[in-house]
């Protein structure tokens, strides 16, 4: 089973439901697939390797005795990642996909690969509790700078685990690195809070999820018998089910900032995404 935990926009909680079901679930491997800002680690505190592994990229390089600035690869290119300027040619890295096409179609057989970091992959486990296997944990991190997470989160996602519950920590908003975070995956958890921000989000965040043609339920964070009606009439209107709710509530709040998962001090709650796991099981099967 994998399952993907993912947010219109950030600040919704993601993360935190992320990692507190992953504490309360056994035979878990977790993936942080955040990689500009993976921060799964604050809360789930593993032991990590030291070893780690380096993602790289092919970007051109150009030998500027051969090139005769035909300007062939500059019209090919759909990034805009290469220019003229003045006598020479030049590659904007950041811009480039790293499609390979340049290559190929120069006529002077003027350009190379040049390798350049993406970012890097960090794993390690979490003892999470005694009465619990431990946990495995991956993470990406992005090289800052970089312009698409795309490629690490594909390196990242060759180390599923398909023997264990695979939970990921998706980027936030409706980006390709969010998308390539959800494809393959079983089911997918959209975290929203009940405001007119978080209902415009969870919109967008619900268009995807049909796109991928993966089956999805909402989860609402700092939920508000008040407020919740926002998110309850949309998806009742859309036949989405709410399956959980997370209270609004000061202690959580706190244990947040102390980036402390709240099942390590609410016990009760494990219970609850003990439950969540099985009605996604239920609608998976
Ligand atoms: S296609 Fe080759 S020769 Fe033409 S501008 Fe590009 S690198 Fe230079
Ligand atoms: S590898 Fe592809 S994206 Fe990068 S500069 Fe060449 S044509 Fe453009």
């Amino acid at each position: 089973m994998q399952i993907t935990v993912m947010s219109g926009k950030g600040g919704t909680g993601k993360t935190t439901i992320a990692t507190n079901m992953a504490l309360s679930l056994q035979g878990v491997q977790f993936i942080d697939a955040d990689v500009e800002e993976p921060n799964s680690a604050i809360f789930l505190r593993p032991e990590l390797s030291e070893e780690e592994k380096i993602v790289w990229r092919n970007i051109p390089e150009i030998d500027h005795d051969k090139c005769n600035r035909c300007r062939e690869c500059i019209d090919f290119c759909e990034y805009n990642a290469l220019a003229v300027l003045g006598e020479k040619l030049y590659v904007y890295p950041e811009l480039c996909g790293s499609c390979g096409g340049c290559k190929i179609i120069c006529p002077e057989d003027a350009i190379s690969d040049k390798k350049r970091q993406v970012g890097k992959i960090n794993w390690g486990k979490i003892n999470a509790r005694d009465d619990c296997d431990s946990m495995e944990f991956w993470q990406g991190e992005m090289t800052i700078g970089e312009a698409s997470a795309v490629p690490l989160i594909e390196e990242l996602k060759k180390e599923i685990n398909e023997e264990r519950t695979v939970i990921i920590d998706a980027p936030p908003g409706a980006s390709c690195s969010v998308i390539e975070s959800a494809v393959n995956s079983d089911f997918i958890l959209l975290v929203t809070e009940p405001t007119p921000f978080g209902l415009h989000d969870l919109k967008i965040a619900v268009e995807l999820a049909e796109k991928l043609d993966i089956p999805y339920g909402v989860i609402i964070n700092r939920s508000d018998p008040e407020g919740d009606e926002i998110i309850e009439d949309y998806c009742q209107d859309k036949h989405i089910k709410i399956l959980l709710k997370i209270p609004f509530s000061r202690k959580i709040a706190v244990l947040y900032s102390r980036g402390k998962p709240f099942v390590k001090e609410m016990k009760e709650w494990r219970e609850k995404f003990v439950d969540l796991m099985a009605d996604i099981e239920g609608i998976t099967a």
